[in-house]
């Protein structure tokens, strides 16, 4: 018997994440350097993880309020404020979640009607576009273009509202560009998402993780923080996407239609992991900005290099993500990724699984050791110049 025949339409038609497959092709294979996976390298801080074991230790192992152990709501609170100057009361205006993935899809659960339309800038994040279609909306890509760093164009967004348009899903630092959008950008973009009155999500996973310039939290900017949710974690900027903790910062109206669905759905965020987030916020400022430095020292050397072996590359502002061109080798970005995973054995993300402005491009995580990006570099570099010799482009 066949099945399939029970599941949902909604399921049938989504298609499997491509950045899935080239994982599954290089863990079956050895000695590959992996600059395909969006997460850091660290391990979290000893400090953190010893919380949890404390928090395990003393028999923390229930559940928590459904929002969250409400210290570590007004930790976030106090982080939010402190950092990003946005003021969230933490009773009623944060909530924590299974990671950003969860604060991600309880948003657009928790705004979407059948047939809204989200706004998202592309190459994106993968799991945009699948979870607006699971909530019962549609996803409206808008596209970004190299030449201008991939940055998301306000004039983009406006051409492409419509009356049944929600929301915008904003996300700077991004995955997988790297791309950052300037305070004077994100003020662009506020004014016409204030015009047509629309909603933002703010994905700010990144926050941490900028290097040239002061991040800026959308719901920060003028009139934005009634019409924000911003969306954010633990994952990235503190080395702790095994813990599976983010949180969701909004107005209470929005916040609480979140926790509704979240209390139902999920009950609460694991508890111990929810203590070590605690330890995070309140002594991790050194670790972070000892990784940060770190990943600022790659990029600056990756992205040298790869522009010095004949892959353009702009440099990306922000989160551990390069995206060269591959346009000398005269491949596809799914043909270069594969042919450099098979015959040199690195593993890239092609950039076209991040929407079609991604084509012609790959994204390299460089969030590895030095050592490994050198490696990865001269197996490039190889790679390219088997390309020239032979003539292929
Ligand atoms: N948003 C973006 C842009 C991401 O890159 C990721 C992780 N790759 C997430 C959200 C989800 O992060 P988390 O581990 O907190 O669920």
């Amino acid at each position: 018997m066949d099945s399939s025949r029970f599941l949902s339409t909604s399921v049938t038609e989504l298609k499997p994440s491509g950045i899935r497959k080239f994982f599954d092709l290089a863990a079956s294979m050895d000695g590959v350097i992996s600059l395909g996976v969006g997460e850091p390298d660290f391990v979290t801080s000893w400090s953190v993880r010893e919380a949890c074991i404390l928090s395990l230790e003393n028999g923390h192992t229930a559940y928590s309020a459904n929002a969250g152990l409400i210290e570590l709501r007004e930790e976030i609170s106090l982080y939010l404020d402190r950092k990003f100057h946005v003021n969230y009361e933490a009773e009623r205006e944060v909530l924590v979640t299974v990671g950003a993935s969860q604060a991600l899809d309880l948003a657009l659960r928790a705004i979407i009607n059948p047939g809204d339309e989200v706004i998202i800038p592309e190459p994106c994040f993968v799991a945009y576009g699948p979870l607006v279609k699971l909530a019962g909306g549609i996803p409206v890509y808008v596209s970004s273009n190299s030449n201008n760093g991939f940055k998301t164009l306000p004039g983009q967004i406006e051409k492409a509202i419509t009356q049944n348009t929600k929301a915008v899903l904003i996300c700077s630092p991004s995955n997988p560009t790297g791309s950052m959008l300037s305070r004077k950008d994100l003020e662009k973009i506020s004014v016409i998402i204030k015009q047509h009155d629309l909603l933002a999500i703010s994905d700010e996973i990144y926050a941490e993780l900028s290097y040239d310039e002061e991040f800026t939290s959308l719901a920060s900017l003028e009139g934005m923080r009634e019409r924000t949710i911003t969306i954010s974690g633990f994952s990235k900027g503190f080395a702790m996407t095994g813990w599976r903790l983010g949180f969701a910062a909004a107005p209470a109206p929005l916040l609480q239609a979140m926790l509704k669905i979240h209390q139902y759905s999920m009950m609460c965020a694991p508890t111990m992991s929810q203590h070590a987030a605690l330890e995070a916020l309140r002594n991790g400022e050194e670790d972070v900005q000892r990784m940060k430095t770190d990943y600022r020292r790659r990029r600056n050397y990756f992205v040298r290099s790869l522009n010095e072996a004949g892959f353009p590359c702009q440099t990306p502002g922000g989160a551990f993500y390069a995206f060269p061109s591959v346009e000398y080798t005269g491949l596809s970005s799914e043909e270069f990724a594969e042919q450099l995973l098979l015959e040199e054995k690195v593993a890239v993300v092609p950039g076209s699984v991040f929407g079609p402005s991604g084509e012609g491009f790959v994204r390299c995580s460089y969030a590895s050791s030095l050592a490994q990006l050198e490696e990865a570099l001269k197996r490039m570099a190889a790679f390219m110049k088997r390309r020239q010799r032979s003539g292929a482009h």
